[in-house]
């Protein structure tokens, strides 16, 4: 059993709901036993405030999404509202990113859900997540391949 709400500002809330819930439908062939709670909330920005600015690619670190897990059985995503430009003006992000976030974080969820993923400890394709980190950029992780895979059919569920 798997509960997702929605937490905070979101454009077509309603129908968001609906697309979150068909996304966990799409990735659960069956539900899990125990029963977990994924709540993606809205945030205007999600700004690394203590990072410098990045003049090597001449923007702000910031992130669309973020997926942990926050305690036994929560699962946490944010979302960012907005872009932060390099003068620092908020720039909407349109739905069809939001959705494309969404559901790449909701794939992250899953892999939390199943055990995909977790500690840093953990073993993941025969290596700890770990090692894959300190080997791979961001992109060639297996996690992350999974995610970027799916992203852009999931979101035809909107
Ligand atoms: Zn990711």
């Amino acid at each position: 059993m798997i509960l997702t709400t929605l937490d905070g500002r979101f454009p077509s809330r309603t129908r968001f709901a609906r697309y979150c819930d068909d996304v966990v439908d799409f990735l659960f062939d069956t539900t899990p036993k125990k029963e977990w709670t994924i709540v993606v909330k809205m945030r205007r920005h999600l700004l690394h405030e203590n990072e410098p600015f990045d003049e090597v690619n001449d923007l702000f670190y910031q992130d669309g999404g973020l997926c942990w897990i926050e305690d036994d059985n929560y699962i946490l995503i944010e979302l960012a509202r907005n872009f932060v430009d390099r003068n620092r003006e908020l720039i909407h992000y349109s739905i069809p990113e939001l959705t494309t976030t969404a559901a790449h974080e909701l794939v992250h969820a899953k892999q939390w859900i199943e055990g995909y993923i977790g500690e840093s400890d953990i073993i993941v394709e025969g290596h700890t997540q770990n090692w894959w980190m300190e080997n791979h950029p961001h992109n060639e992780l297996p996690w992350e391949r999974e995610a970027y895979e799916l992203q852009s059919h999931l979101s035809e569920l909107w």
